[in-house]
């Protein structure tokens, strides 16, 4: 077996609209292409031996152990590869389910998809999914550390990637409310929204986090000291930068006990509390020092720790949190009572999980003296030893939730602290022996207060009751369901796509909202061009979605992008598919016009089920895609009669119509013209039909967006698609006594949409100067060739400098068979060279003709037209 090709999706794709997150591994099976399961000794055996958790695999018979009746009866090797790799990410502790395994036209080679959650896991997986099954077949066996390895492996590439929980809280709660997230791969932000309705998180802080309260937080002594000027309960203390200085700090807090910290320190590291002596300081003093130059000195206050956090001005909850402690059994010694509590599946390293390990540090052996133990003493049942003297979670604390036992006067100074402090998310930390009385009453201070605090403890208690903070903040993010999508606009189809784009940003540009679109020629926002290039995929619709300025999405989305790694988006609220013809088949295993059409079909069904799924009522395969969308359908047809168009416009639908010389909308009773087609600067004085199929999907993508026939209208008249913003699309230059006309159609369903345009020239003799890009199949080249015979009355046949492999004049040749099989009497002349060709083109041009060229170098070709002095670049009008 070898691996080809893997590829990650990471959107709705072709081979799920919903699940985004998949495989594809191109497989070739090389001498098993033949061998069915059954027919390998002694597979379906050691396959049960290395994995036999794949008894709860269903697969096709629909039941437990389903899947491995299928490897014993007999199924191909790339469908094993498949299970495998879900069950190993099983195994490793990410729960997929969804896989999918299909023949390609090369035989042997087969698409093995899958799902993942991390993608390098999911990667991984496949990769140990073909050692495994090779080395079953092999040698009837995986061994069994080489699987130990896999999964270690898998796991460690699933912990590097986990959101911290804090953050997976808050884009867990965003995507239960249909907020769109994304990672924007530095400094852990995390975007919620699109464009200019998104909102920015780093941990839990917002972009309504101001940068003075975050540093005001971070200094715990400045934040002392203004809390204290504004009469709130804080420690008393004083801040040291010599040991020499620690005897009067001692004395000025009032004596023993007392708590030695660092200045700038966090998670409690370098924290001495509860200091009864001299020595006991001293120690303290230098473990402080490890951390900080300058140190604080505190009086102790004997109590409970615990955490208000507050957003967005309310106290959303409370917890206690009780240090790191173990309770005795009678039997077992603290540290075999330790090495128990730190299996619990919830504890982890650092902050990875809901509770950290236990790990004992110099206070904890200090602890342990004071209450008279070793670690091997034995505690009597139910006996708690404390571990640790701060309660950090991360020092291996756990925490109770308190959230309805605060004192209302806690609530109200909590929340008058953040104020104080200028936070809209602030953990506060309360020394009190009784959250449920106020503070003065019981000698309870505020400790310090925290900018981006932790959400675990309270997501999560250890007990009591979870408290949805993620909720809270979202809330405040978002108030009273505020969007934080914004329009997107998705267009696909075989040809078309960069101008119907253009044309629907510039209507969309009337209404006044700022437009990101992405095309061919590469990403605008506004008026202005971000980056030059074929920016059809989900990079570069990403650019758009995750840019601060824009109001309206508009991405032409080509085949390659969504075959390559799927929609950059969950859902559009218009999908437009405007046609599917014969293109680039055989390429990325999309071998037929039927497979095309269901690659194209992505973008009509990822659309909300309120948005629309704009497609073309005259293209059979387009409309039949109307069954397999959840969306709205709207139709447009070049067509007035069109059946399915009236049968729709009578259930109440909505169309766009080209009737009577007029684009029209058609909703209901109702039909609203738009203009005339001859004065839509686009359609070419309305002698090329396809710009007004075109203008009409355009339109109508627009109308189901309440974009006004007024605005629609506008966009329409003002949209001249010239050299310079489209070049190479139906460019038609005015010579002075004859016209020329560069296009780079370069597919027979293009060709036929050239050929209306051309027919319609009714001034003069019409030249052809044709060939085509050699990777296209023989027969789109006969096509062109009996095309050329009909619509023009000369051609040319020329090929490009890049022959794509072709050996030179064999392209020419197929486009000479096919003029041949139109009429044998033809007149036409071969000119391999392009240049010479067009030359030859606009040296022979008679008066009132039209000359077409379909280069390979559209800026040559226009360079040599534009050297023979253009009388204009035009735009006809009739
Ligand atoms: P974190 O940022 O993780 O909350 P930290 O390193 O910033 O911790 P503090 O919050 O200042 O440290 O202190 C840690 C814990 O030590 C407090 O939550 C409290 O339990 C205890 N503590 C600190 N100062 C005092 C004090 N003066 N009296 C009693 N206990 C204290
Ligand atoms: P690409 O796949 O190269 O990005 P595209 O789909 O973006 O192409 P456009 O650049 O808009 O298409 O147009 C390319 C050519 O296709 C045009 O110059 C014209 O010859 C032809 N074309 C445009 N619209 C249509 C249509 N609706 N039907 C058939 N052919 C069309
Ligand atoms: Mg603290
Ligand atoms: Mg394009």
């Amino acid at each position: 077996m070898r691996i080809l090709k893997i590829q990650t999706l990471r959107g709705p794709n072709y081979w799920s609209i919903r699940r985004h997150k998949l495989i594809v591994m191109r497989l070739d099976l090389e001498n098993l292409a033949e061998t069915p399961s059954n027919e390998i000794p002694g597979f379906y055996e050691g396959l049960v031996e290395a994995l036999p958790s794949l008894e709860g695999h269903y697969c096709s018979p629909g039941c437990r152990g389903g899947f491995l009746m299928r490897v014993r009866e007999g199924t191909m090797m790339g469908h094993i590869v498949e299970h495998v790799a879900l069950e190993l990410q099983e195994l490793a502790g990410m729960h997929v389910g969804f896989g999918r395994t299909r023949e390609t036209s090369t035989s042997g080679v087969y698409q093995v998809v899958f799902e993942y959650l991390n993608e390098e896991a999911g990667r991984y997986a496949g990769r140990a999914a073909v050692r495994l099954c090779q080395s079953i077949v092999d040698r009837g066996r995986y061994p069994k550390a080489e699987l130990e390895q896999d999964l270690q492996d898998l796991k460690d590439l699933w912990r590097d990637v986990a959101l911290g929980p804090s953050t997976e809280s808050i884009v867990k709660e965003a995507e239960k409310r249909g907020i769109p997230w994304m990672q924007l791969g530095a400094r852990f932000l995390i975007q919620l929204g699109y464009g200019v309705n998104q909102k920015r998180m780093q941990a839990t802080m917002t972009d309504n986090t101001g940068i003075l309260g975050v540093e005001l937080a971070c200094d715990k002594e400045a934040t002392k000291r203004i809390l204290a000027n504004a009469g709130v309960p804080v420690p008393k203390g004083t801040v040291i930068n010599f040991l020499d200085d620690l005897p009067e700090a001692i004395e000025y807090v009032g004596g023993y006990p007392i708590v030695i910290k660092p200045l700038d320190g966090n998670h409690g590291r370098g924290i001495t509390i509860d200091i009864q002596n001299w020595e006991e300081a001293e120690v303290a003093y230098d473990a402080a020092r490890q951390i900080s130059r300058s140190i604080i000195v505190e009086r102790y206050y004997k109590g409970r720790d615990h955490r208000v956090l507050v957003v967005d001005g309310k106290v959303v909850a409370v917890a206690e949190r009780v240090p790191a402690h173990v309770v005795g059994d009678g039997r077992s010694t603290i540290a075999e009572l330790i090495e128990e509590t730190n299996k619990d599946p919830n504890r982890g390293e650092g902050h990875d999980k809901v509770l950290t390990k236990i790990e004992l540090d110099r206070t904890s052996y200090q602890l342990l003296e004071r209450q008279g133990y070793t670690l091997d003493s034995v505690l009597a049942k139910d006996e708690i030893c404390y571990l640790r003297a701060t309660a950090n979670l991360s020092t291996g604390g756990i925490a109770v939730d308190r959230t309805d036992e605060i004192h209302p006067e806690n609530v109200w100074l909590a929340q008058r602290i953040v104020k104080i402090i200028g936070l809209d998310i602030a953990g506060i930390d309360i020394v009190t022996s009784d959250i449920s009385r106020p503070l003065r009453e019981v000698d309870g201070v505020i400790v310090e207060v925290n900018a981006a605090p932790g959400f675990r403890m309270h997501v999560a208690p250890s007990q009591g009751t979870p408290r949805n903070v993620a909720g809270a903040v979202i809330d405040m993010l978002f108030p009273n369901e505020q969007a934080s999508r914004i329009p997107i606009l998705s267009v696909t189809g075989t040809n078309g796509k960069t101008t119907t784009t253009r044309l629907l940003a510039h209507i969309y540009k009337q209404t006044g909202k700022v437009v990101g679109y992405t095309t061919t020629d590469g990403t605008y926002i506004g008026d202005y061009l971000v980056e030059v290039g074929d920016n059809t995929g989900p990079q570069s619709a990403q650019l758009i979605l995750q840019d601060p300025t824009v109001e309206v999405a508009v991405l032409e989305t080509a085949r390659g992008g969504i075959l390559r790694s799927g929609l950059a988006f969950e859902a559009a609220n218009v999908g437009v598919v405007l046609n599917v013809a014969a293109d680039h088949l055989g390429i990325g295993d999309i071998d037929t016009i039927d497979q095309l059409a269901h690659l194209k079909s992505v973008v009509a069904e990822a659309v909300y089920p309120d948005g629309y799924a704009v497609l073309n009522a005259d293209d059979p395969r387009v409309a039949a895609i109307a069954e397999r969308t959840k969306a709205n359908i709207a139709y447009f047809t070049m067509n007035p009669e069109s059946e399915l168009v009236r049968n729709h416009i009578q259930k109440g639908g909505v169309a766009a119509v080209y009737e009577n010389g007029f684009l029209s909308i058609l909703k209901g009773d109702w039909t609203h013209r738009i203009e005339r087609a001859e004065n839509i600067p686009l359609t070419m004085g309305g002698r090329a039909p396809f710009m007004i199929a075109n203008a009409l999907a355009a339109s109508l993508a627009a109308f189901v967006q309440n974009v006004s026939i007024e605005q629609i209208r506008a966009g329409l008249n003002t949209f001249r698609a010239s050299v310079s913003q489209t070049p190479g699309r139906m460019n038609l230059f005015n010579l002075g006594n004859f016209h020329a006309l560069v296009d780079y159609a370069h597919n027979p369903h293009s060709y036929e949409a050239l050929g209306s345009f051309v027919r319609n020239w009714t001034n003069g003799d019409r030249i052809g100067v044709i060939g085509g890009p050699g990777d296209r199949r023989d027969q789109d080249f006969v096509a062109l060739g009996k095309l050329s015979a009909e619509i023009f009355d000369y051609v040319i046949v020329k090929e490009d400098d890049d022959t794509r492999g072709r050996a030179r004049g064999s392209a020419a040749e197929l486009i000479i068979q096919g003029i041949k099989q139109v009429n044998p009497n033809y007149e036409y002349e071969a000119i391999l060279d392009e240049t010479q060709a067009i030359n030859k083109a606009l040296d022979i041009a008679p008066e009132n003709s039209l000359v077409v060229i379909l280069p390979e170098s559209v800026n040559r070709a226009i360079k040599l037209i534009k050297g023979r002095g253009v009388v204009k670049e035009e735009v006809p009008q009739q």
